[in-house]
């Protein structure tokens, strides 16, 4: 995904090579080089991840839970329970899951949500939808016999599946909803973590997987006089359909007599800004970076199609999927989208092809440099998609994406560019620099000042602080030492799922293991590593699993050679959370802690090491 780009025009052999393998170059890859570092430099700020403001104190209220309702009580809890699982996205139901079929029925789910869900408990905007194709990315299809009713997935229906997940398992039973947790200490004389929330429970578990998910905690922006601002605001984490009207299929009646501002243009922004322009009086869009903005082409299920699937189909679809998102190559595309298509022209399997194609292996600078070449044709296509959507020209030039494909998240929408030919709609460039100022009134972008009814954030969600400041607690383990001690010059776990020093506590997402396009795949993956390891222990008759200090070490150097590679690609980007807003060397971006095996084979590394059977690198007792 992120290969190290190369120097174009290496030599004039690699040219000729390259004219051969893509066809004629219809642009000039020197200056498309140049303008996405000019517009790059435009963006590059001094203060990076400190140009957001923490939602704490003042600004608490834009994380209020608008989806419950207020005065919820309940007794606190002093029990013991066997598995205490934080968190109930997709991540803790599948770690419920993959643990109650291992046999563990003690297992109690804690959420600060009202429901299950997570991610889309909260996203619930207009547009809101998943943009990785339904039936890999909804978890347990076969398990719970659901088929989704379409290719991608509508919020609402996530939401409910998740729903089902919790119900099919029996996780409402003994579930605490509406509870955060205030501390998380380690009890050496019971070998217990005793679990403090915000409803006053003191409850002991013996394992605790915490699912806290990756993007779970909104940032706003610093922009200042961002509390002066008088008129209704909210992030789009947490939309206020009191006030707007609707749903999140739209209707947003309320909005026919307002002037309504949408602060980002990231996926969040562009899935509910064709809602907003189709509602609102009027609605300005104030963009800092346009998203690359590729065909969606979204469909529902066929009937017919899904009585054909057979036994296992999910897992064989994830795993083809994975493989093509992930650079290797399959013989048959299932998923067949836009994903598919970009890595297959940006990844391995374009150099493979090329290979094929000049009988021999291309070197590391031919490699670099088809990849470079490929992905501005990709991007010229998307440019041009701009072009042919938007009629006014002007605007068009102002909705291009001048950086490579995955500098940002790449966004796929059919409806997203025809917004702006509506005469409502105002797209308000502000060139990189982002708004000025907010007033009383509205606020200020490239020294105008722009009165509204209403302001919406929809300006993503904290990554690069850290993990202990975004779960919302600390966790005190064996001999007083914290997680935020431990983790203080950076993540420090074994396969990226436990701790030395913190037994019987175990990570999931993204803390030194692999990433992947289709999310809960990963997940699932540490979901039933975590059960397999837990499950051993217990039939071994052992009470605690924790890593060893010297496999922690070791995994550490491991994730530290092989997750630099992408550093330099990174480095060319425009700013933003993949690439630590811009800041070099800053090793706290989306991707820097990752295991540089990707995963595919990161996946193969966990499967063989339980093949092994000796549960090597972990301190059992
Ligand atoms: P992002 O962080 O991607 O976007 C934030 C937006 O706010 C950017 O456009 C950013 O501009 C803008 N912004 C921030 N500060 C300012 C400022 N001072 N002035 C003007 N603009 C500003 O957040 P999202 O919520 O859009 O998306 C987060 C992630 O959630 C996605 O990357 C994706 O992983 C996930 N997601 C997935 C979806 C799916 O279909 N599966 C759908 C929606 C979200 P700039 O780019 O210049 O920084």
């Amino acid at each position: 995904m992120c290969s190290e780009s190369g120097k174009t025009g290496d030599t004039d052999m690699q040219a000729a090579n390259m004219a051969e393998l893509l066809g004629d170059l219809d642009f000039d890859p020197v200056a498309l080089k140049e303008k996405y570092l000019s517009e790059r430099d435009k963006r590059i700020r001094d203060d990076g991840n400190q140009q957001y403001v923490e939602i704490t104190a003042e600004f608490s209220r834009y994380i209020d839970d608008p989806y419950v309702d207020p005065g919820f009580t309940r007794d606190p809890l002093f029990d013991e329970v066997e598995v205490a699982i934080i968190g109930g996205g997709f991540g803790g139901l599948l770690m419920a899951a993959r643990m109650k079929e291992a046999g563990f029925d003690d297992v109690r789910m804690i959420e600060k949500a009202g429901d299950f869900g997570g991610t889309w408990y909260w996203n619930r905007y207009p547009g809101a939808m998943c943009d990785v194709e339904s039936y890999c990315y909804l978890p347990l299809l076969e398990e719970l016999n659901y088929m989704p009713k379409n290719k991608y997935s509508f919020a609402p229906e996530i939401l409910e599946h998740s729903k089902n997940i919790a119900r099919h398992y029996c996780l409402y039973e003994n579930a605490c909803l509406q509870t955060s947790i205030t501390n998380m200490t380690w009890e050496q004389s019971s070998q217990k973590w005793i679990i403090e929330t915000d409803r006053g429970d003191k409850m002991r578990a013996r394992y605790v997987a915490m699912a806290n998910g990756p993007l779970s905690r909104p940032k706003l922006p610093g922009i200042k006089g961002i509390n002066d601002y008088e008129g209704h605001t909210f992030h789009t984490s947490r939309w206020d359909y009191n006030y707007t009207g609707g749903n999140s299929y739209g209707n947003l009646t309320n909005l026919k007599d307002k002037r309504v501002g949408i602060i980002g243009t990231g996926a969040t922004g562009v899935q509910c800004i064709p809602h907003l322009g189709e509602w609102a009086k009027e609605l300005y869009v104030f963009q800092r970076t346009p998203s690359s903005i590729d065909v969606r082409n979204n469909g529902e299920t066929d009937p017919n199609w899904a009585t054909t699937l057979k036994p296992g189909w999910q897992k064989e679809r994830m795993d083809n999927f994975n493989t093509l998102v992930s650079g290797g190559d399959q013989e048959v595309d299932l998923v067949a989208d836009g994903w598919t298509d970009i890595m297959r022209n940006l990844t391995g399997i374009a150099a493979k092809i090329a290979s094929r194609k000049l009988g021999r292996k291309l070197t590391k600078g031919e490699r670099a440099e088809l990849m470079e070449l490929s992905d501005y044709k990709k991007m010229n296509f998307v440019r041009k998609r701009a072009e042919e959507i938007v009629n006014d020209p002007s605007i068009a030039e102002k909705l291009k994406p001048w950086y490579r494909q995955f500098c940002k998240r790449p966004c796929f929408h059919d409806e997203y560019l025809d917004t702006y030919n509506r005469d409502n709609v105002t797209l308000v460039d502000t060139q990189g620099k982002g708004v000025d100022e907010i007033t009383s009134k509205g606020l200020i972008a490239n020294g105008k000042e722009f009165e509204l009814d209403c302001l919406i954030f929809a300006t993503g969600f904290e990554v690069g602080t850290s993990y202990t400041r975004r779960a919302g607690y600390d966790i005190v383990g064996r001999g007083g030492q914290s997680l935020s001690e431990h983790w203080s010059e950076g993540l420090r776990t074994f396969q990226g799922l436990t701790s030395h020093g913190f037994p019987n506590c175990f990570f999931l997402v993204f803390t030194q293991t692999a990433i992947t396009v289709n999310v809960p795949h990963a997940l699932n993956e540490q979901a039933k590593h975590l059960a397999h390891i837990i499950g051993n222990a217990k039939k071994q008759g052992l009470h605690t699993i924790e890593a060893s200090a010297i496999a922690e070490d070791e995994y550490v150097a491991e994730i530290h050679k092989t997750a630099s590679s992408g550093s330099r690609f990174y480095a060319e980007c425009t700013p933003g959370y993949y690439n630590s807003e811009g800041q070099r060397g800053n090793t706290a971006g989306f991707f820097s802690n990752m295991h540089g095996a990707g995963p595919v084979k990161f996946f193969k590394i966990l499967e063989d090491w339980r093949a092994q059977g000796d549960m090597q690198g972990l301190e059992l007792s």
